[in-house]
């Protein structure tokens, strides 16, 4: 399967093949045509499989060209933070750079002024989080009546983040009659409330089977006092010359005192979270891209989208208090095929916190015990979770990649 089998405009072919890409994902390959055929979609896919080249190119392609010399937007994607938001546009902008529309990225959190200013000029595509497109609205400064295609990126992650009534004022704005896509990560009772009320007869694409973790993504325990974590982090990221890790931690003030204990044991680090401003958020995340800092500490919702190419570690500093946060977490991994190491720092307090992520992910994460820092607690080794569905080539690797991990020296 090519791109050109997909029917799409040598503009695009172009955009796609200065990207690199040779052949679509399948995500791409099963959306790009209903799209194209104006279909409704539901979509269950993760950050990573390429989901957002699968709206993007058909969206750009049924677009054209600008309208008007003043357009307006006739295409909304709709996303939970901000870094998805950037992350989307300029994905936009890179599919769509021989043609000749125009894109828009608003949220919040940075000076309203100069979004107002593009949206005077004309905008054909416009990528919000949704309060600050509310403010727009609001202010009369976007007019989206002429709205054709919606997408809601990151769905559930929407609703988690308690933007339900946020999109139904959105959508109340926009014309009845228009095509419309939900992604979504996972697929609860409320995101299929959502798809009822939103999607016409949909398409329903599934890329990973819900709730499952990306294949290329070793998964590893390792228990350890939560008095030592931090200790084991670092040397974790010191003897095994990690270049690249995105840490996660449950809260802000988490996330800044460790970026501080990182720091003082000589390892580069910086945190991402909603305290900090949007400057500050985008400097550490084009810093860490560009591995000037090893180590990006973030929370969850910060986190949200992040798309960094070939990131080879993922750890869980602490788990997350909902399960579906750690598919989430470990998806920013293993993307497009590159393999990915996620580690969990686990402490006896965070035992059933494991329990929950095991049941639903039906696997068991292996456990490893790490010589030296386990002396404080001892979890039980085979908690209750239904059979596992490890394949044994996983296991494999997994075998060899801790052959060579610097904590079994420690
Ligand atoms: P996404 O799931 O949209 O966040 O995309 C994840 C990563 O895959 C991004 O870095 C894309 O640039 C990359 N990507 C998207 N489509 C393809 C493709 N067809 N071939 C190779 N890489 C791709």
């Amino acid at each position: 399967m090519s791109f050109e089998t997909l029917g799409l405009r040598t503009e695009l072919l172009r955009a796609v093949s200065d990207e690199g890409y040779t052949c679509p994902t399948p995500i791409q390959a099963q959306a790009i045509p209903m799209v194209l055929e104006g279909r409704d979609i539901l979509a269950g896919s993760q950050t990573g499989t390429g989901k957002t080249a699968s709206f993007a190119l058909p969206i750009l392609q049924k677009l054209g060209q600008s309208k008007s010399r003043n357009p307006k937007p006739r295409a909304l994607i709709l996303t939970p933070t901000r870094e998805l938001a950037a992350q989307v546009e300029e994905s936009f902008r890179s599919y769509g750079k021989h043609l000749n529309l125009r894109t828009a990225v608003i949220f919040g959190g940075v000076g309203i002024h100069p979004q107002i200013g593009q949206f005077r000029r004309g905008v054909d595509i416009v990528v919000a989080t949704p309060g600050r497109l509310l403010d727009h609205a609001g202010q009369r400064t976007v007019d989206l009546s002429q709205v054709e295609i919606l997408v809601l990126d990151e769905g559930d992650r929407m609703l988690d983040m308690g933007f339900i009534r946020d999109i139904r004022r959105i959508i109340a704005l926009l014309p009845k009659k228009r095509q419309n896509m939900l992604f979504s990560a996972t697929y609860s009772d409320d995101i299929k409330k959502l798809s009822d009320t939103l999607l016409v007869n949909p398409v329903r694409l599934e890329v990973t089977p819900r709730n499952t973790t990306v294949k290329t993504i070793t998964q590893k325990v390792y228990t350890v006092a939560s008095s030592r974590k931090r200790e084991l982090l670092s040397s974790l990221i010191r003897e095994g010359k990690w270049n690249q890790v995105l840490v996660f931690t449950r809260t802000k003030h988490g996330a800044n005192k460790l970026t501080k204990q990182l720091l003082s044991d000589g390892v580069s680090a910086a945190a991402i979270h909603g305290n900090k401003s949007q400057a500050a958020r985008t400097r550490a995340l084009a810093d860490f891209k560009a591995g000037e800092i090893r180590t990006l500490i973030a929370t969850d919702i910060a986190a949200r989208g992040l798309d960094i190419n070939l990131l080879p570690h993922v750890v869980n500093y602490e788990l997350p208090n909902v399960p579906e946060d750690y598919v989430h977490r470990i998806g920013r991994t293993g993307r497009a095929g590159a393999n990915g190491i996620a580690l969990s720092l686990v402490c006896a307090e965070e035992q059933k916190m494991l329990n929950s992520i095991q049941h639903l992910l039906k696997q068991k994460i292996e456990v490893e015990e790490i010589p030296g820092f386990q002396k404080e607690i001892r979890l039980p080794q085979s908690p209750r979770v239904p059979q596992t569905r490890q394949p044994q080539d996983r296991m494999k690797k997994q075998a060899s990649f801790w052959k060579s991990s610097p904590g079994r020296r420690a």
